[in-house]
Formats: structure tokens, C-alpha cells, sequence
């Protein structure tokens, strides 16, 4: 429950922040408190559901990590210091160094408005290019494509889409934990149609797999050859539209070459792509049988050096055979962050202009006109890679790093704080205090957080919603558009940022979309120019363009055969199917990726106790024939190397990961594990059209780590890293919970840890201890309640974690309850949970497996049973998962 701004009761309709699903959340305000939120019904995203983070916004809104003042060199300061130096400085720089000295890195985090001001100020006012965003590591392959071969930045279709097709295409996307709402919209579109076909291609079998007919667990990387391939096989099946080809296309000659004279038959393409012929044959089979197919796909696509060549082969796919923006017929690209696509209409991308507008003569006259830019850009600036690299050679001397956190997400992210100990200026707006960026700046700019902030974002589908705030900003923390206004007036460019509400910004953006447009531009939004402010406080979700045409926006593009390239014609791009062999670096490929219940960093999601018992530790999953070659032991802790750096993560091995690879969780940073930033490792490789780094492909070794014990410290307060080589930290109940291993003694740690408390008079330490066998029992118990408990042995053993946890909400420890704790076991009667595989009603796999073996026989009938999935449903695959393995006989624990 948190502190609210108004004391009355109230309910406000907003936009979750984490993935580009963009769901509507409703926020009920009652007397001083904001209750558990709830899926706003009235948003066509997602009608009233929301997945598990969603469903635990609001216990994410605490105070206690949020940034809260601003600073200059750690102390704290005013923002008018802070403002003046940041203004100078770009000032000095300006002078001596000129504007590419100059730089700002956002995010997919911050609002259409902030970007707004962040571009205009940056391109039309300072005059560098070098405004760039995490979004880089998103989708900027896909804008790449669709720009390549459409003309436009422009997402076809809409979610609708997926409940009308007659064959789903789910490709690099892991949407059951990436984007979990669409994915239940798929399987409830399959649940009410079973004809709808669902193929999977991906080389993980992820919980997305719960849904596929067929999933094809092809090699890395070799996705432009599979639909390559499919493309030959839909000209020689005769499914090819040649009337949409000859009337709309260009280019289809040299691709359709390309692809024929790549493909022999099935089984030779199965045996390349190395998956079974039967389920390629079954695809390629539905795919020309069915006019109606979407091909769905993210950051698996993306995330590589050939990345835009992966997403024009999807492209040309559909374009050859009119799969293209009708219903239920498209190619979809799906954005990672809540407003990537935001950033992608102001133009925050360093290689946009603004309003997708580029650098052609003409468009870089009428945005000069527009904005009575003194100092327009000439040209692209530094995409990400290239401006940390920029920054660590000494070229740029000023960054303003807003809403992200590159240290942890950048590749070689190790050379990125380089980089920034190498910058003159270093400004770091976020709301959260410890992240290993923060850490890095000189500048700290406390910004708002969600329910704080107040403007749009716009989802995977085009949709524009309003994020309305609901909180007072915490502490001194200010929007982004403000503080970037601010900067841009003490620059002497007050007349043109005269912004006192981010209604004036959307109504400037609005305006420039439609500035002589004429249709000259997909992206017009001419239909809400003018809004006043309660106009835009009360606008619904709508998708792109909105004008005198389309005045309740446009579901789908390109039905009618036209585009926005030169010529009016889509076109093919020659695409070739040769992709990257493993780097040297290692003899493992590293893939990477999110979890079901962390976002990004988990600078937010981590403050969910509910949401941080899913996975508590940073992992890697790997094959059962690579664990036994490496002599690798389910559970046990392991070293994840190359030459760039190391991880330390729990083993988890399954079949599910294909021998030769491995996958790790993107999210740890250090705030949260010793050493589990997987961007250490990750090279610089990227594709060269789009600029986007390949996070998933990394050669990496891997080896077992023999530690001489392992534990546990759960502590009432939060006592900082403790001194050993490993640990992973969470929130846990009401409680500070750490994974601990070492490889040495437990000497250090426990010093550390009876030097943690000041202690009371009357605290009592309960103590049991073996040090021969590393074997540690240690209770601090203060006025009857628990204050902390350590529990430290050689090997791993099966202790009650859930039962420990709940003693801590205990007012008053009785003297068999001691007992119990010391033995790490409930002295009566418990049933222990195990791991978490249902956070809304924390259900784990013990109690699961038990109602498996008493007859549940699939994941409704758990819900009925435990109610495990019976609320957002982000479960639902695994537990699927679990009954199916149960049915093989096969260990779920
Ligand atoms: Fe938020 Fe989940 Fe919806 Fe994504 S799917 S927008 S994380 S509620």
C-alpha cells in the first residue's frame, strides 16, 4: 500500500510499463491507499487481463530504492545546481569539441513526450545526432526491415490479427514470458478454433511450445534460410500471388532466384536447418494451404548480425504470397519495451530524423522549418555500440543516460563502464537509486517513476495510449520532458521549449506528423492535433494514423498495394541464407533472453516479493549431454567464461535446450548477484544495416564451480553484498533473502554477518555449528521476533525456504518455533510448497507433483485443485509442462 496524492477515493486508467503488449491497467484509489491493480477492460489490448507483473504493479510503487534528489559527485544538490551544470557543460562542450561531442542514450522506458523534446533538442537544437536507445537492442532490425522493403516504419497489422489467422508463425519469440497477454490471446484463440495452426520456431523449446503444433527447434541463426526456403517451396507449390507481385512489387526476380537456387527439397533443408522433415514438411504444408497466416516475431530475429536480412526474408514471404495487412494475414514484428514504438515515431532512433522523416533535402527542410531549428542535423549519429565506443575513445565528452541501465544491458558491458569512466560528464536520469549505471554518473537526475508519470506510449499494434499518473512524484523526481526543457531554456532556447504540460508536447509531435503531409507520410496524426488538456487526459487507446481519413485510426496497412518507398512498390530484398558460425570465444553458443517474472534489469520487478520467488538466482540451462561432458550436476553453481569476462550461475539442465547451447537470464546486475551480468560476455557483433547488437550468440565455456559450502541469509533489513564469491538477492516476504556459496571458508561471511546488526541488550543469538563440516545454524531473535537466520552447509539440503520466510511475519517466536528454525524444519505438520511456480497464490512444484499423483490431470484441473493459474494465467504453460512430464515419468524438481 502507498502514500497517494489525493485523499478521496479514485480510480485511474493507465498503461503498464514493461512489455509492448501495452496493456490498459485500472488503478483504484481508496482513502490513502492504492489497492492491487487490476486489467483495465475497456483496453483493446487486453480486455482486462494482465500477466503476473502486471498483476503486481502495485507492489513495485515503495519508496525505499527510488531516487529521490538530485546530485553532483555523490552529494546532494538542487535542481537548479544540477540543471546549470549539465547546461554549462554542453556549452563547453559546444565550444570546444562541437555538437557530435555531445550525446543522449534513452530508452523504451520513457514517454513519447520525453523523447519528443530529448529529439528535437538534440537534432534541431544542439545540433548532434547522437541521441540513441536502448530500443537498439530491441527491434531496430525490424524498423530496418519494414523500412527496407515498405518504404515505412510501419507494423502491418494489429492484435486482431492473431485471433483471426488460420496459421500462427511464432518465431524467435518466447511470448508465454515475453509478452504473456498476446500469447493468452493466441491460446484462446486456439481453444475456441482447433483448426487454428500454431508453429513455433525457435531453437529453445520455451514455454511458448505449450501451444505449437510443430516446433522446429532449428540451428542459430538460420532463420532467412527457412523462409527462404519456404519461400522457393510456396513459388514451386503455385501459391504465389503474381497479381500482388506484378502490381505493387519490385526486386521479386533477384529474391526469388536467390531462394530457388538455395532450395533442393525438404529433407535437405530439414538436415541443414537441423530439425525433423516431417514437422518442416507439416509447416510448409500449412503455411501455402492457408491464406490466412501471421508470422510473429521479436527479439530471436532482432537480436543478431543478420538480423534485418532475417526479418526481409519474412517480408518477402509474405509480400510473394499477399500475406500482407489482411486480416488475419500479415507479417508482425512485436517490440520488447513498453514505448519502443514511441521513440520510433518522434524519430529516437540516432538514424531517424523525426516524425519518420529521414535526412533526405526535404525532410530536413520542413522539420528545420518546423521547429526553426538553428542547428539541424546534416546525418545519422553513433547507434549505440558505436557511441559508448565514441565515448571510450574520448570523442564524446557528455552523455545523459535516461531510464536504462547500459552497464548491465549493453554487449561487452564491462568496456561501457570503460567507456564512462573515459566521459567528462556523465548525467544519469532514473527513479531508481542503485543500478550499476547510477553508480557510474556524475549527475544523478531523480526522475518519475510509473504512476508518476503522465503522457503516451504506443504498443506493438500502433496503438497510442495515455499513461496517466496517479502518485505524486517521489521526493524531487520530475518528468523527463521537464528536465529536459529546462536544460534546453538555459541553453537560450526558451521560446522554443516553452513546455509547461506534456499535452503541448503531443500536440507538437502531433503537428509535426502532419506537417504538409498530404499522405506523403504513413505516420499522421493530424486527428488529434489541438486536443486540449482534458481532451488528452481523457483520450482512448487508438492506433496510428488518426486523421480526417482515418479519425478512429487504422487496424491494418498495405492491403491496397501501396507504399511508401520511391516507386510506390514494395520491395523484395535479396536476402542470402549464410549466417554466422559460432564464435571462436568459445565452444558453447550463449543465448539470452527474460523470464516469466523479471523485467529488464529488475530495478522494478525485483521489489515484488512475489514476483522474486519465481527464479531467485541467475542461471544457465543447458544440455544433459554438455553437463555430462563438462561433469555438471543439476543445482550446482557454474562458471559461464570467455575471454571477456565470467559468470557465476546455478546449472539447470533439460532437453529442452539443444546440445552445444546455452541460454541465460538477461536480468541480473549487481545489485542483484555477484556476478551475473551476462553482457560481460557478450561480444560486439552487430548487423550493418540496423546496428543491432547479436545478444544471442555468444561463444562461451562453461565449467562446474566445487564450493565448499552453500546457504542461505534471510535478514530483516537490507545488509548490503555479502563478502563471499556467491550470491543472489531478493526480496522475500518481509525479509532480505540471499543465495550464498564459497569456495573457501565461512570465516569472512560470518564475521560479516554478527558485525551486520547493531545489536540490542536483550538480542538474543541462537548458534549451532560444525566448522569441520562448514555447518552453520544462526538465529538472531529480537524482542521475540526474528531478525535474521543463516543457515550454511556443505552440501545442498532440504530445508522449508517458504516456512522460514513466513517466521518472519511471526510477532512472537515461541520456544518450539526456535527449535524449528535451528533444525531449518516446522516441528508439526507442513507442507512445503517447493519452487514457485504460481506467484499470484504461491503454488510449487511439491505440492503440484502431489496433485498430479492424486489425478489432476492438466492445468485446469490444478486450478481447480490448488488455484494455481486461475488468476493471470502466466503459469499456465508450465504447469501444462509439468503434467506432461509427470505423464513421462520424468523429474520435475
Ligand atoms: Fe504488462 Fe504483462 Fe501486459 Fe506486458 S503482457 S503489458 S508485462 S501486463
Amino acid at each position: 500500500m502507498t502514500a497517494m496524492t489525493t485523499p478521496c477515493s479514485a480510480t485511474t486508467r493507465t498503461t503498464c510499463p514493461y512489455c509492448g503488449v501495452g496493456c490498459g491497467v485500472s488503478i483504484s484509489q481508496t482513502g490513502d491507499t492504492v489497492e492491487p491493480v487490476s486489467g483495465d477492460t475497456h483496453h483493446p489490448a487486453n480486455f482486462g487481463k494482465l500477466c503476473v507483473k502486471g498483476s503486481a504493479l502495485h507492489e513495485t510503487l515503495a519508496t525505499d530504492e527510488r531516487l529521490l534528489y538530485p546530485s553532483i559527485g555523490g552529494k546532494q544538490t538542487s535542481w537548479d545546481n544540477a540543471l546549470n551544470l549539465i547546461s554549462d557543460k554542453i556549452t563547453q562542450v559546444l565550444n570546444t569539441h562541437g555538437p557530435e561531442a555531445i550525446a543522449i542514450y534513452a530508452a523504451g522506458q520513457i514517454l513519447t513526450e520525453d523523447y519528443y523534446v530529448a529529439n528535437k533538442l538534440m537534432k534541431g537544437f544542439i545540433g548532434s545526432g547522437n541521441l540513441d536507445t536502448n530500443s537498439r537492442l530491441c527491434m531496430a532490425s525490424a524498423v530496418a526491415s519494414y523500412k527496407r522493403s515498405l518504404g515505412s516504419d510501419t507494423v502491418p497489422g494489429c492484435y486482431e490479427d492473431l485471433e483471426q489467422a488460420e496459421v500462427l508463425v511464432l518465431v524467435g519469440s518466447n511470448a508465454a514470458w515475453a509478452h504473456p497477454i498476446l500469447y493468452q490471446r493466441m491460446a484462446a484463440a486456439k481453444k475456441s478454433n482447433p483448426d487454428l495452426k500454431v508453429v513455433v520456431v525457435d531453437p529453445r523449446k520455451t514455454a511458448t511450445c505449450d501451444l505449437a503444433d510443430v516446433h522446429l527447434a532449428i540451428k542459430p541463426g538460420s532463420d532467412a534460410y527457412l523462409f527462404n526456403a519456404l519461400l522457393a517451396y510456396s513459388a514451386q507449390a503455385g501459391v504465389l500471388d503474381t497479381e500482388f507481385i506484378e502490381a505493387h512489387t519490385e526486386g521479386f526476380d533477384d529474391a526469388i532466384e536467390q531462394a530457388l537456387s538455395e532450395f533442393t527439397d525438404i529433407q535437405d533443408t530439414a538436415q541443414t536447418l537441423e530439425v525433423d522433415p516431417q514437422s518442416l514438411a507439416t509447416f510448409f504444408h500449412w503455411f501455402v494451404e492457408s491464406p490466412k497466416t501471421v508470422t510473429l516475431y521479436s527479439q530471436g530475429i532482432n537480436q543478431s548480425a543478420t538480423g534485418t536480412d532475417k526479418g526481409n526474408s519474412i517480408i518477402n514471404l509474405h509480400l510473394a504470397t499477399g500475406k500482407i495487412g489482411k486480416p488475419g494475414a500479415s507479417p508482425f514484428s512485436i517490440t520488447g519495451q513498453p514505448n519502443a514504438m514511441g521513440g520510433r515515431e518522434v524519430g529516437g532512433l540516432a538514424n531517424q530524423l523525426a516524425a519518420h522523416m529521414d535526412f533526405s533535402p526535404s525532410d530536413r527542410d520542413r522539420v528545420r522549418r518546423f521547429w526553426k531549428a538553428p542547428r539541424l542535423i546534416s546525418k545519422p549519429g553513433l547507434k549505440a555500440v558505436d557511441m559508448f565506443d565514441a565515448i571510450k575513445r574520448g570523442e564524446i565528452k557528455f552523455i545523459w543516460i535516461m531510464s536504462t541501465n547500459p552497464l548491465v544491458s549493453m554487449p561487452d558491458a564491462d568496456d561501457v563502464k570503460a567507456a564512462l569512466a573515459n566521459c567528462e560528464l556523465v548525467v544519469v536520469s532514473d527513479c531508481m537509486a542503485n543500478t550499476d549505471t547510477t553508480a557510474a554518473a556524475d549527475v544523478l537526475l531523480p526522475a518519475c517513476g510509473w504512476g508518476e508519470k503522465n503522457g503516451t506510449v504506443t504498443n506493438s499494434e500502433r496503438r497510442i495510449s495515455r499513461q496517466r499518473s496517479f502518485l505524486a512524484p517521489s521526493g524531487e523526481a520530475k518528468p523527463d520532458w521537464w528536465a529536459l526543457t529546462q536544460v534546453a531554456q538555459r541553453l537560450g532556447f526558451a521560446d522554443d521549449f516553452p513546455y509547461q504540460h506534456p499535452a503541448e508536447v503531443f500536440d507538437e509531435h502531433a503537428r509535426l506528423t502532419a506537417f504538409e503531409n498530404n499522405g506523403s507520410r504513413y505516420l499522421d496524426l493530424s486527428g488529434l492535433v489541438g486536443l486540449s488538456q482534458h481532451e488528452y487526459d481523457t483520450l482512448t487507446p487508438i492506433q496510428w494514423p488518426v486523421n480526417q481519413r482515418y479519425p478512429a485510426g487504422r487496424k491494418r496497412f498495405f492491403d491496397d498495394g501501396r507504399f511508401y518507398t520511391p516507386s510506390g512498390r514494395a520491395k523484395f530484398i535479396t536476402v542470402t541464407s549464410e549466417w554466422p558460425e559460432p564464435r571462436p570465444e568459445g565452444h558453447l553458443i550463449m543465448n539470452t533472453g527474460r523470464v516469466r517474472d523479471h523485467w529488464h534489469t529488475m530495478t522494478r520487478t525485483a521489489l515484488s516479493s512475489r514476483l522474486a520467488q519465481h527464479i531467485r538466482e541467475p542461471y544457465a540451462s543447458l544440455h544433459p549431454f554438455d553437463a555430462e561432458r563438462a561433469n555438471i550436476e543439476t543445482g550446482q553453481l557454474i562458471r559461464v567464461f570467455n575471454p571477456r569476462g565470467e559468470i557465476l550461475v546455478r546449472a539447470v539442465i533439460t532437453d529442452d535446450q539443444r546440445q552445444g547451447e546455452i541460454f541465460v537470464p538477461m536480468h541480473w546486475t549487481s545489485r542483484y548477484a555477484s556476478a551475473g551480468r551476462m553482457g560481460s560476455l557478450i561480444g560486439k557483433h552487430r548487423d550493418p544495416v540496423s546496428g543491432q547488437p547479436e545478444l544471442k550468440f555468444t561463444g562461451v565455456d562453461m565449467a562446474p564451480v566445487e564450493v565448499a559450502w552453500q546457504g542461505l541469509l534471510l535478514c530483516r533489513t537490507d545488509p548490503g553484498a555479502p563478502p563471499c564469491r556467491y550470491w543472489a538477492y531478493g526480496p522475500a516476504g518481509d525479509s532480505h533473502g540471499f543465495e550464498l556459496a564459497d569456495t573457501c571458508s565461512t570465516e569472512a561471511l560470518l564475521e560479516w554477518v554478527q558485525n551486520l546488526v547493531e545489536l540490542h541488550p536483550d538480542d538474543q543469538w541462537v548458534r549451532i555449528g560444525d566448522p569441520a563440516q562448514s555447518h552453520f545454524r544462526l538465529l538472531l531473535i529480537r524482542e521475540q521476533r526474528l531478525e535474521l537466520v543463516l543457515m550454511l552447509h556443505q552440501h545442498t539440503i532440504d530445508y522449508s525456504r517458504q516456512w522460514l520466510l513466513d517466521q518472519f511475519s511471526q510477532e512472537r517466536l515461541s520456544d518450539a518455533d526456535r527449535m524449528a528454525l535451528i533444525a531449518g524444519q516446522p516441528g508439526g505438520a507442513y507442507d512445503n510448497p517447493g519452487n514457485i511456480i504460481c506467484s499470484c497464490f504461491s503454488v510449487g512444484d511439491k505440492a503440484i507433483r502431489a496433485a498430479i499423483d492424486a489425478g489432476c490431470n492438466s492445468a485446469e484441473a490444478l486450478g481447480e485443485t490448488l488455484k494455481c493459474g486461475t488468476n493471470c494465467g502466466s503459469c499456465i504453460p508450465e504447469l501444462t509442462a509439468l503434467v506432461q512430464k509427470c505423464a513421462n515419468n520424468e523429474s520435475i524438481a
